[in-house]
C-alpha cells in the first residue's frame, strides 16, 4: 500500500505516522497537522527522507549546548538572566 508524505508529497510505501500529543495546538505549528479525535494527538504522515530531516532538527535542537550552558533559564527554560545581571544590564543602560 503507498501513502503520500504530508509534507514533500512523494508517495511511497515506507511511510509512518509522527504522533505529538504536548498539550500544544499544533496546528498553530503547521497546518499540515491534524487532530486525531481518538486518541487527541496531532499527526503527520512522513516519508523516509522527512523523517532523516526530522530526527536531524531534534538532534540539534537537543544538543543546544550553548543556550543551555551560557543561559540562565528560568523555571519554564526560558531564557533569564540572575538579578545581579539584570541590574548590570539596567545599570549599563542608564550610563549609556
Ligand atoms: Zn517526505
Amino acid at each position: 500500500m503507498t501513502d503520500k508524505c504530508e509534507i514533500c508529497g512523494t508517495e511511497g510505501d515506507d511511510r509512518r505516522t509522527l504522533h505529538i500529543g504536548c498539550m500544544w495546538n499544533m496546528v498553530e505549528v503547521s497546518t499540515l497537522f491534524t487532530e486525531n479525535q481518538e486518541t487527541k494527538m496531532y499527526e503527520l504522515v512522513m516519508c523516509k527522507g522527512c523523517r532523516a530531516r526530522l530526527l536531524q532538527h531534534v538532534k540539534t535542537w537537543i544538543e543546544e549546548h550553548g543556550r543551555l550552558a551560557d543561559s540562565h533559564l528560568d523555571d519554564d527554560g526560558i531564557f533569564g538572566y540572575s538579578k545581579e545581571e539584570f541590574e548590570a544590564m539596567q545599570k549599563q543602560k542608564v550610563e549609556g
